[in-house]
């Protein structure tokens, strides 16, 4: 039998907000939305839970996370955006085990969860996000990544990227139905300064025979630039130091990724920061993806992505957070409104960027960005019941005379009381009811003190 959820407000996304609106959800689907009237009326012996002044709407969609970095959360703060990357490889490396990993990983679970984020696009090179996310009933896209900015290391690497391709789809199997329903592979060639030409070109080949997703840190700085343009800054020394011959593009990452085929695959690219004319052209050519996160690009002082004209030029985008140890955090409402604000400010355009904007980069269009729009991204009649409620009785948010309003530009992921996926509730009433939250607070603490040390 159906159960239905009913509030002051609904807003199903893609049609009209419904005032005292509710939902009947049966099994993982959702299977009537209107009025209280309405949806009590198709089902009359359906129990009926109040949630009173909130607002049901669908689960966020954060597209670009990196769940396995949860624990390094405020740990390297202020270097240079090189030595950031290189800071964090060295000290996951030596401080931390596999465990630790997977502790981080149910962290960021944990954390999301209560945010309201139903959905992540996660990438990491450790094992750790797929039991975790198999764990936490959320759903998502677990992006494996490689590495190799050696030409010759090439073959080697997508043999490794294809073991733990392997690996993971016996443990997605192992999982069970519930689990392969939930979550799917992907493959994510690090970044151009972390990968060779050659090794984009075989990553790009096997996501199109194993119709792969595949996902990529692309034009996020100007370091990168200077790069691919002609082998110079922190990058292009780095590598030298290394004694890594590194030949440059001699063109924008952008131009490389068509030259080697990359937008053949219409890949989920993040941050796309440094973007000129001829590269959103390509990116809209191709329909490629973008995952547009803004406080990371801004903490590390990269700049602002183009968002404007990549809506203009019709580029499916959603948002992400990145991982915190970038953000610090995962609140994709605060990233929502930081973009709002920061898009206005640098245009000086107020009429940019609304709360309904805002709301559907949230949610359809993050959908739309993974290609799962068929099946999530808003409230609708055969679509899975991944929703989430937001309360509006909270002092911060008082009064609210809107609560789309309401939710970008006055709440915070704090005011999200109920996380469902598929039907499932995962968080209610302040608990997280997949997993243990004081058991992952008590797990982390032992991990952070492995980081908490100088060096
Ligand atoms: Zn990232």
């Amino acid at each position: 039998m159906p159960s239905i959820l009913t509030a002051r407000w609904v807003l199903p996304i893609t049609s009209p907000m419904i005032n005292f609106g509710a939902i009947a959800i049966e099994s993982e689907r959702l299977v009537a939305i209107g009025s209280l009237p309405d949806v009590c009326s198709s089902f009359p012996e359906a129990p009926v839970n109040d949630l009173g002044e909130a607002v049901i709407l669908p689960g966020f969609i954060n597209i670009h996370t990196h769940l396995e970095l949860t624990a390094f959360r405020g740990r390297l703060e202020g270097p240079h955006f090189q030595n950031w990357i290189a800071q964090l490889v060295r000290l996951k490396s030596e401080r931390l085990t596999k465990d630790d990993l997977l502790a981080s990983a149910r962290l960021g679970c944990v954390e999301t969860i209560k945010a309201g984020i139903t959905t992540l696009a996660d990438t990491s090179d450790a094992d750790a996000p797929l039991p975790a996310l198999i764990e936490s009933g959320q759903r998502g896209v677990v992006f494996q990544e490689c590495f190799g900015p050696k030409s010759e290391q090439a073959e080697n690497s997508l043999d490794e990227l294809m073991a733990k391709i392997e690996a993971h789809t016996e443990a997605l199997a192992r999982a069970g139905r519930e689990a392969q329903s939930r979550l799917s592979l992907g493959i994510s060639p690090h970044a151009p300064y972390s990968v060779s030409a050659r090794l984009y070109q075989l990553a790009a080949r096997f996501a199109l025979d194993r119709k792969l997703d595949i996902a990529i840190h692309t034009a996020e700085s100007a370091d990168e630039t200077k790069l691919m343009r002609d082998g110079s800054g922190a990058f292009g020394d780095s590598l030298r130091r290394r004694e890594i011959d590194f030949s440059s593009a001699g063109s924008s990452t952008i131009r490389h990724f068509d030259r080697l085929g990359v937008l053949e695959t219409a890949p989920l690219l993040i941050h796309c920061v440094t973007l000129d004319e001829e590269d959103l052209r390509l990116l809209a050519e191709h329909e490629a993806r973008v995952a547009h996160c803004p406080k990371s690009n801004a903490k590390f002082g990269h700049g602002l992505a183009p968002l404007i004209e990549l809506q203009k030029d019709g580029v499916r985008l959603g948002l992400g957070t990145d991982s915190v140890a970038s953000n610090n955090s995962s609140d994709l409402i605060e990233e929502a409104r930081f973009c709002s604000l920061l898009h206005r400010a640098a245009k000086k355009n107020a009429t940019l960027c609304t709360a309904e904007e805002m709301l559907r980069l949230m949610t359809i269009e993050g959908a739309r960005a993974l290609k799962m729009e068929m099946e999530i991204g808003s409230l609708e009649v055969g679509k899975q019941a991944d929703l989430i409620a937001i309360d509006l009785r909270n002092a911060e948010n008082t009064p609210h005379y809107d609560p789309t309003t309401a939710i970008i530009f006055s709440c915070s992921a704090r005011d999200v009381v109920l996380t469902m996926v598929a039907g499932r509730v995962l968080y209610k009433d302040h608990h997280v009811l997949s997993l243990d939250e004081q058991e992952v607070m008590r797990r982390i603490h032992t991990v952070s003190n492995k980081l908490a040390e100088n060096g």
